[in-house]
């Protein structure tokens, strides 16, 4: 018999990820798509998926998904993924929505009499942490509650341990530090800059405009991620784990790499908000069109956060002692994969703009 697997946020990067790497261990694979004002559906566009048989879509409005009892009680899933992450989206007014998502399905698991059946991932990340800058975070940190997001995960949080404590069920968090992919939406550093360079080089865009360059991340790959949710609900015993590579690079060094697998060798130069990547060489035929000495990167203080975490540095060691698990992406080829990606996209967009 198939297991069978419900994720939320199905036309998010992980989720898509997710549902492909499932659906290729043989899971029946239930998607929810909760509707919002802005919609991600780039991610999730695969015919692939779309007509898989063992592949099952679900449309919510925003607030019905508290209603899923219905939905559980057809489907019976033995693992839900919840991803429906808050990040960067509560506010003061949304978080009484926001802060009880893991409340709301683990009640329905509860109410369908699941609760020794169904096992449970809720995806949290370093914003459950707060400000904490500079801090290497493991699953024993202590948090602080610096903004909406903070608070709605923190309650998402102590909900899971307090289900699993509680009334015994097999629930745990996943605390995700930043992973990228080509399906990241553009709002994140990474592939705004993967999809601004490529359009410079194809003269969509003339210069790539960002806030601070010597910020901190720990960046993986959303595909090595996912695994590692899947690993966490196959534990005889369900314990949060903190998921990231353990490395950390600078924005000024993703703009680099970036641009190198673009041909283009930067340099920079300047200060604060007067630094500019300026073309120290072209090393490869993609970047023909582009000149040494052409200012591609600059810093745009809008793009600069009031309230800034600068250094973001986790320890996932535990996830590689209890579970053997380890990213298989580097840095460099994550950006290979996003650059490449972006380059193809931007190529179709400069073609049809030279038919008019
Ligand atoms: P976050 O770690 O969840 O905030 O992921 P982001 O990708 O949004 O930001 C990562 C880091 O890149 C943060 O320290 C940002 O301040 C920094 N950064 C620098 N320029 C930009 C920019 O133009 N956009 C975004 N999103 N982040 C930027």
């Amino acid at each position: 018999m198939s297991k069978v697997a419900l994720i939320t946020d199905i036309s998010g990067q992980d989720g898509s990820y997710l549902a492909e790497l499932l659906l290729k261990k043989g899971y029946i694979v239930h998607g929810i798509i909760q509707h919002r004002p802005v919609m991600n559906t780039e991610s999730f566009n695969d015919d692939e998926y779309f007509n898989h048989p063992d592949f099952r879509i679900h449309h919510y409005n925003q607030g019905e998904i508290s209603n899923s009892g219905g939905l559980l009680a057809l489907i019976r899933p033995d693992e839900i993924y919840n991803l429906d992450i808050t990040s960067g989206t509560a506010t003061h007014s949304t978080l009484p929505a926001v802060g009880i998502s893991a409340l709301r399905m683990l009640e329905a698991i509860r109410s369908q009499g699941l609760e020794h059946k169904t096992r449970y991932y809720h995806a949290s990340s370093p914003t459950l942490c707060g400000l904490v800058d500079g801090m290497s975070i493991n699953e024993m940190v202590t948090f602080n509650v610096p903004s909406a997001d903070a608070v709605a995960q923190i309650s998402d949080f102590w909900t899971v341990v307090n289900y699993r404590e509680t009334f015994g069920m097999h629930a745990c968090n996943g605390i995700l530090f930043n992973h990228e992919s080509p399906r990241r939406n553009e709002r994140f550093v990474t592939r705004k800059i993967t999809r601004g360079l490529a359009n410079i080089t194809q003269g969509l865009e003339k210069c790539l405009y960002l806030g601070n360059l010597n910020a901190l991340r720990d960046w993986g790959h959303a595909r090595d991620y996912v695994k590692m949710q899947w690993l966490m609900l196959q534990q005889d015993k369900p314990e949060d784990f903190v998921i990231a590579t353990g490395v950390q690079f600078t924005v000024r060094q993703f703009v680099t790499f970036a641009a190198l697998e673009l041909g283009i060798k930067l340099r920079f130069v300047g200060k604060g908000i007067e630094e500019k990547g300026v073309i120290a060489a072209i090393i490869s035929p993609l970047a023909a069109a582009l000149k040494v000495g052409d200012v591609i990167v600059a810093v745009d203080p809008r793009c600069l956060r009031p309230a800034e975490v600068s250094k973001v540095s986790a320890n996932p060691s535990k996830a590689r002692r209890q579970l053997g698990w380890a990213p298989e992406t580097s840095l460099q080829d994550l950006v290979i994969e996003m650059v490449l990606a972006d380059l193809a996209t931007a190529k179709r967009a400069a073609r049809l703009k030279l038919y008019g």
